[in-house]
Parts: C-alpha cells; structure tokens; sequence
C-alpha cells in the first residue's frame, strides 16, 4: 500500500533532522513541504508570527487545537518556558501517532502533551481529568467550523482568565467569518490581525490574536 503524506514527512524528518534539535526539525518539514509536497502546516511565514506572540505571552500551560503532524507544537514547545507545558489536541489516530514521533525526534516529548480525541470531548476535561485550572496561550488550527463552538465551550468551563491569548490561524484562508465576527466585536476580548500568507504560498491568509478581557 502508498505512504501517506505525514508518514513520508516523519520519514523525511527522520533522514534529515538532527534529533533533539527542535529548529532543525522545523527547517526539515518547511524544506520538505516547499519542495515536495504542500502541507497544512502553520509554515514558517505564519509561524514566525506565532514564535512572536509565544515569546511575548510566555505561558505556562497552553493549549493547542489540531496537531496534524506536530509541526506547530514544535514551534510553540521549543519556546516555552521551563517547566511550562503544551496540551495538543488531535482526533485522527494516524496523525496522532506521526505528531508524537517528531515531537520526540524534536526532543520536546517531555513539554507536549498530545491529546488524542474530538476538542469538544476533551475540552471540558482538561480541569477535572488534566488538572488545569485556567489556560495562557489557545492555538486554534483545527478544523476552522470549530474556532467559535470550542471558544465558546472553553468560555463555558471557565479555561479562560483575564489576559489568556488566543491566537487563531487561516481567518482568512480558507477562513472562519463566524469567529471572526464573533471577537472583534464581543467587548470581552481586544482582537488584532496580524496579516501574512497561506503555508508555502503567495496566497493572503493571516492569524487573528485576541486577548481575553475577563
Ligand atoms: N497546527 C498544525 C500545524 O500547524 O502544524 C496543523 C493542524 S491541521 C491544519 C488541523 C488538524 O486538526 C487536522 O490534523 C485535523 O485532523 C485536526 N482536527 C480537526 N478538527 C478537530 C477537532 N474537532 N478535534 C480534534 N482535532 C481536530
Ligand atoms: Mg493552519
């Protein structure tokens, strides 16, 4: 049976990254996917946006929403403060599987925590089940008709606090006009956009930050 995508990516990885160098990894799958085959990736156009916003929050517990093959964990993980953790959150088994290799060929096991399920099962756990009282820093990349339904649920089970960043990426390609809508104009968060382009494209996309007003 053809290798998929993801399996052909962590092949790559395993050929050309440097074990236990987180950087060389990102280098190795935004190579890979400029040259061979395009993937759903945060890339390093829009991830350099997400290093920024990362460096300037500093959280000690985030929260990320579609881990595809880890690629993003990566980038936040390698940034975290000491003793800091990334909780990722994936609900197809196959990339699950691919994401914790290269979280652990990027040596970052120990900081990222994958979550294996549907975010709207898993979100209302994290307290109980992961002992997580409120969230720092929200990455939301999963699918993008589940940005404004898991806000809301993650509003709903108080994860949120005074100053928690949220950072949502593709708000404009391929979208997701119900969120958008949704924080820049509900007066409990102060939304920026920050614009940029689609993974490994010219096309416009961008990431939308906004902070959490209690
Ligand atoms: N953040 C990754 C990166 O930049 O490297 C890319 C994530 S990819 C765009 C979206 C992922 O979210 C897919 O792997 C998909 O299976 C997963 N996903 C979509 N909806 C989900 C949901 N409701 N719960 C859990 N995972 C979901
Ligand atoms: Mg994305």
């Amino acid at each position: 049976t053809r290798s998929t995508r993801p399996q052909r990516l962590l092949t790559h990885v395993k050929q050309r990254a440097r074990r236990g160098d987180a950087q060389s990894v990102i280098t190795t799958i935004d190579d890979y996917c400029r040259a061979r085959e395009w993937a759903m990736n945060v890339g390093d156009e829009k991830g350099s946006i997400l290093d920024q916003v990362v460096c300037e929050v500093s959280p000690d517990v985030a929260l990320e929403l579609g881990t595809y093959c880890g690629y993003s964990s990566v980038r936040i993980a390698r940034l975290l403060p000491p003793g800091a953790r990334l909780l990722t959150v994936e609900f197809n088994h196959d990339y699950a599987t691919i994401a914790r290799e290269v979280i652990d060929w990027a040596g970052l096991q120990d900081r990222v925590q994958l979550l294996e399920g549907a975010s709207g099962d898993l979100i209302p756990q994290l307290r109980q089940k992961h002992g997580i009282e409120t969230l720092d820093f929200i990455f939301l990349d999963h699918w993008k008709d589940r940005y404004l339904p898991d806000t809301r649920l993650l509003e709903d089970c108080s994860l949120l606090r005074r100053g928690t960043v949220l950072l949502a990426d593709n708000v404009i390609c391929p979208g997701t006009p119900d969120y958008l809508e949704y924080v820049r104009s509900s007066p409990r968060y102060q939304s920026q956009y920050f614009s940029s382009h689609l993974e490994y494209t010219r096309a416009e996309d961008g990431l939308e930050k906004s902070v959490f007003l209690g």
